[in-house]
């Protein structure tokens, strides 16, 4: 919690800083309030129409229930942002599916530099700690050093990663690699990939490639198909996010280096957007850096 807290401070910061700043001088409701609260959402990348659908909600809170306090009004922001969060999900959505029986299969999708192979490392360690037996599948055969990079990651966590050559066929890779899960009783694969987005049909002909084969190998897999998004790219993150939804079956968002960004609004601008929940946050380069999001946590900190 302590790494986590510490790990949003600078969302934290700034985004609580200026929700505060809203009562600075506070005289009671008017539209002058209604639009500097839509100007902070906005500049913390909850997204425009988020932004307004926040206030205009604030807005019919406060009138009909003669709501004047400036605590009363902060707590109905915070109960209104993590209502909007938690409005189509449930409680445990941050929760990854696992398979009842046999190796369970994580794709994780996402253009190059996001932090895909950061977050398979991360939750390799994370999920052996838990006493999974995890396998790695280096299966972004397009990026000069992304083989080499998860191997890294493997030899740090102690797990071992299926690879084969570069520019080679994923889908024999992961092949390879659902084979060795199958026949040496692993729990988990994660799959990390290619985030060619500049060729989207060869994205969904590859990416449809090989949850074929992970199907055919192990029915009910992929259980999860993670898109990781860095937080820190804004309305880019939101527009990467469009087009991988269009491409294959997203189940679930990484949002990376919310360390870095003060516009961790973007949780907010996933949820309401895309309906896609977070599920885990990356807050940092090391491999404890990753959390599960839990937007209950994250809202109350921003008044604090
Ligand atoms: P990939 O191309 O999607 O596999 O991205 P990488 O895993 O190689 O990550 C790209 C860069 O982002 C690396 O330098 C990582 O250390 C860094 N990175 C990944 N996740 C985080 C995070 O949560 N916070 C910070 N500050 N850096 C991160």
């Amino acid at each position: 919690v302590d790494r986590y807290n510490r790990g949003l401070e600078k969302s934290r910061r700034t985004f609580g800083q200026k929700l505060t700043a809203l009562f600075t001088n506070f005289n009671g409701v008017d539209d002058d309030f209604y639009d500097d609260l839509e100007e902070t959402l906005i500049g913390a990348d909850v997204g425009f129409d988020t932004a307004v659908q926040i206030s205009d909600e604030v807005r019919e809170e406060i009138e009909t229930n003669h709501v004047s306090g400036q605590k009363e009004i902060s707590n109905l922001i915070v109960a209104k942002l993590v209502s909007l969060y938690t409005r189509n999900g449930t409680k445990e959505d941050n929760h990854l599916v696992f398979a009842t029986e046999g190796p369970s299969v994580f794709l994780f999708v996402g253009v190059n530099g996001v932090g895909k192979t950061t977050s398979i490392g991360k939750l390799a360690a994370r999920f052996k700690k838990r006493g999974k037996k995890v396998l790695l599948a280096a299966c972004d055969t397009f990026r000069a050093g992304a083989i080499e990079q998860l191997q890294e990651w493997g030899k740090r966590d102690g797990v071992p990663v299926v690879a084969g050559p570069e520019k080679s066929d994923p889908a024999a890779i992961v092949f390879d690699a659902v084979q060795k899960a199958k026949k040496e009783d692993y729990d988990l694969v994660l799959v990390d990939t290619a985030g060619r987005l500049q060729n989207k049909v060869n994205l969904m002909k590859e990416l449809d490639k090989m949850r074929r084969v992970i199907t055919r190998e192990i029915p009910h897999a992929p259980q999860e198909i993670l898109l990781v998004l860095d937080a820190t790219t804004g309305q880019n993150a939101m527009n990467q996010a469009k087009v991988f939804q269009e491409t294959t079956d997203v189940t679930g968002i990484i949002l990376t280096k919310l360390d870095g960004t003060a516009k961790g609004g973007i949780v907010l601008a996933i949820r309401n957007q895309l309906h896609l929940s977070v599920k885990y946050v990356g807050l940092g380069e090391q491999v404890d850096d990753l959390s599960p999001f839990s937007p209950q946590e994250f809202v109350d900190g921003l008044f604090s």
